[in-house]
């Protein structure tokens, strides 16, 4: 009986907790979403790089609460592996051993309050590393923890490799997407 008492008091105190909490915040259950009008966003999968290009990453990041951070990363393919985020997936080219890839990871805070962001960043594709397959990764992390990540398989050749991608897009990237909305 005792027992049974002390159980309900503390089901009781825990009852009035979680209500006090739910009056405190209106919780975010909702991941983030990266994702941007299809003929502005960039890179796409299977796109063709050259060395001293300048790789444009163009996406808009939304949640329905608030951003919180998002980072960029470039890594190899040489090895084909594959996220769980990666919905394409292109013809895996080349088999370049690894001995200077491309890769980088890069961090940013996104201002306060924001429910849309749009990542507008240059690269430019270093000429002294090894050429094939990579991946630039999107991640992107809301105020309160979800997170939610992009793969996009690019490639990076030889400036004279001849190559028919069949992605509808044209390989001069010196194009800048001027019909749209870049802020
Ligand atoms: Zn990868």
């Amino acid at each position: 009986m005792k027992k049974n008492i002390l159980l309900s008091t503390l089901f009781m105190a825990l009852a009035m907790l979680s209500a006090c909490k739910e009056d405190d915040e209106v919780k975010d259950t909702t991941p983030p979403e990266i994702g941007g009008d299809a003929a502005l966003v960039n890179p796409i999968d299977c796109q063709v790089y050259h060395p001293g290009d300048v790789l444009k990453v163009y996406y808009v990041l939304t949640d329905d609460m608030e951003l919180g951070s998002y980072e960029i990363e470039v890594h190899d393919n040489f090895q084909p592996h594959t996220h769980s985020a990666v919905a394409v997936h292109c013809p895996h080219l080349s088999s370049t051993a690894t001995v200077y890839p491309w890769t980088f990871v890069e961090a940013f805070e996104i201002p306060e309050g924001q429910t849309r962001y749009i990542i507008e960043k240059q690269y430019t594709i270093p000429d002294d590393r090894d050429l094939g397959d990579y991946h630039l990764e999107i991640r992107v992390t809301d105020r309160t923890g979800w997170t939610t990540e992009k793969s996009i398989d690019i490639k990076i050749y030889a400036p004279n490799t001849p190559v028919d991608d069949n992605d509808g897009h044209d390989d001069d990237h010196g194009d800048n997407h001027d019909s749209g909305t870049q802020q």
